[in-house]
């Protein structure tokens, strides 16, 4: 460990460990499933996608997860992340309430996604994996994988939806400026690509194509494993450093939240917040409302149903029980891109289910709006999809404004918008609308969801 990481971690209080809410939970989540068996998939079910220490962790009744201390000294290239006060943003919403984020775009791929891309890899080096495969929309998580590669010396290949890969280029640059392959996908590398590229040389690809052709070709390989960038316990386990985080901050102001809000595409950085502080909750230190924030076009948790589903489209992956609008459900293009997921992470539907947290849907146009007031005011472009937090912070401060309540509120802005300014080009010049999701649009793609008890 570096000096100047004991210093960071010394003087500045960075937590040591991530902390899993499994064991603090009323009721233990439902298990995930084999898919061709249907019963409980075991850790050997997830030994060609996944390294042992991973798959250990996704399974774990541990309490907290002590951090390696080679994972430490890259985070604390940006780690701690800072949590501001919005005063300049409550002056202009003329709020009695104290809104304060944690910001997660100080990482060098701009998101929260390097806090579990880097144990990622490491725990993968270790077991002498030499080349991670994963796929990526719009780019965010595969440029913090390629990121955390290179800090350890694996190869990163990339199946980038072709749709992306060809119209926002510049995140498959920055996968390219650390080391990384991208493919457009479906691509010529893998059976089931060239197969899709026969009928149509102009495929726009999907999320659910591109897992397919990674995960193929991390099984084809030993030395190749597969890495997921949300929805599973173990990068919400990960990404608790936000909250542990948060938590320490608000102490040293002698602040705790009265409500946190937080943008849920597959849960990774609202869990990642939230849980420290749901632990908290439970053992009756505190009491905040918690408040997931979800798209009106892409509405897992309020419109969803709580079953079992495939996490891809093709209906390789197990059988996870979770909030979902089935996994043939294809959302608009929203700007949002991270937040447009058929599912949901198990443990944030199943906190969920239990009544510990709350949800609300937000339209994009209310989300922009209120990402342009917090521009003009705090400084900082948010990425698409935590306008929807921003926006769900607005609303409770001018609650707050017409109750006259002093709340605290805490959200975490995940990520920074700067390779996103085309959707902000478009919500200037009033272009962007808001796209409803129908009842019978669900419906139709509910119809897949596979019958389970
Ligand atoms: C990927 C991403 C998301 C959505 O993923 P979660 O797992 O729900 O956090 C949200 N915001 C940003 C900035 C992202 O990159």
């Amino acid at each position: 460990m570096s000096d100047y990481t004991k210093i960071l971690l010394e003087e500045h209080e960075m937590p040591r460990r991530w902390y899993n809410i499994v064991p603090d939970l009323p009721e233990p989540p439902p298990p995930p499933l084999h898919p061709g068996t249907r019963q409980p998939a075991t850790a050997e079910d997830f030994a060609a996608l996944f390294p042992k220490a991973l798959i250990e962790q996704e399974m774990t009744q541990e309490r907290y997860v002590d951090i390696p201390e080679a994972v430490l000294d890259v985070y604390t290239l940006w780690r701690p992340s800072p949590l501001f006060r919005a005063r300049r943003l409550e002056k202009l919403l003329d709020t009695p309430a104290k809104i304060f984020y944690k910001y997660e775009g100080v990482s060098p791929a701009g998101s929260h996604k390097p806090n579990t891309a880097v144990p990622q890899v490491w725990y993968n080096a270790q077991e002498g994996i030499r080349k991670l495969t994963t796929e990526t929309g719009a780019g965010q998580w595969g440029s913090s994988l390629a990121l955390a590669c290179v800090q350890f010396g694996l190869e990163c290949e990339v199946w980038q939806v072709a749709a992306s890969y060809y119209s926002k280029p510049q995140r498959r640059t920055m996968i390219e400026i650390w080391g990384g392959k991208v493919h457009p996908s479906p691509s010529e590398v893998t059976e089931f690509g060239r197969s899709l590229l026969k009928q149509d040389p102009d495929h726009p690809g999907s999320l659910g194509i591109a897992i397919s052709e990674a995960v193929s070709q991390a099984v084809a390989d030993p030395k190749t494993r597969y890495a997921l960038g949300s929805v599973l316990n173990h990068v919400l386990l990960h990404q608790t450093i936000i909250g542990e985080e948060a938590l320490l901050q608000l102490a040293k102001v002698g602040e705790t939240p009265d409500v946190l809000v937080g943008c849920t595409g597959g849960g990774s950085n609202f869990g990642g917040l939230a849980f420290p502080f749901l632990r908290e909750k439970l053992a009756g230190r505190m009491n905040p409302t918690i408040r997931c924030v979800e798209p009106t076009a892409c509405p897992t948790l309020t419109k969803g149903q709580y079953r079992y589903d495939f996490g891809d489209t093709a209906g390789l992956t197990p059988l996870m029980k979770m909030h979902t609008l089935g996994h043939s459900f294809i959302p608009e293009p929203i700007h949002a891109g991270g937040l447009r997921y058929h599912g949901m992470a198990p443990l944030v539907s199943h906190v969920y289910n239990l009544g510990l947290v709350e949800a609300i849907a937000i339209p994009q146009t209310e989300c922009f709006a209120g990402a342009l007031q917090f521009a003009r005011t705090e400084g900082i472009v948010p990425a698409p999809e935590p306008t929807h937090a921003i926006a769900a912070a607005i609303r409770e401060a001018l609650a707050c404004k017409a109750s006259g309540e002093e709340k605290v509120i805490l959200t975490a802005l995940c990520g920074h918008g700067h390779l996103d300014l085309a959707s902000y080009d478009k919500y200037l010049r009033g272009e962007m609308v808001d796209l409803d999701l129908s009842d019978a649009a669900i419906a139709e793609a509910m119809k897949d969801v596979p019958e389970i008890a």
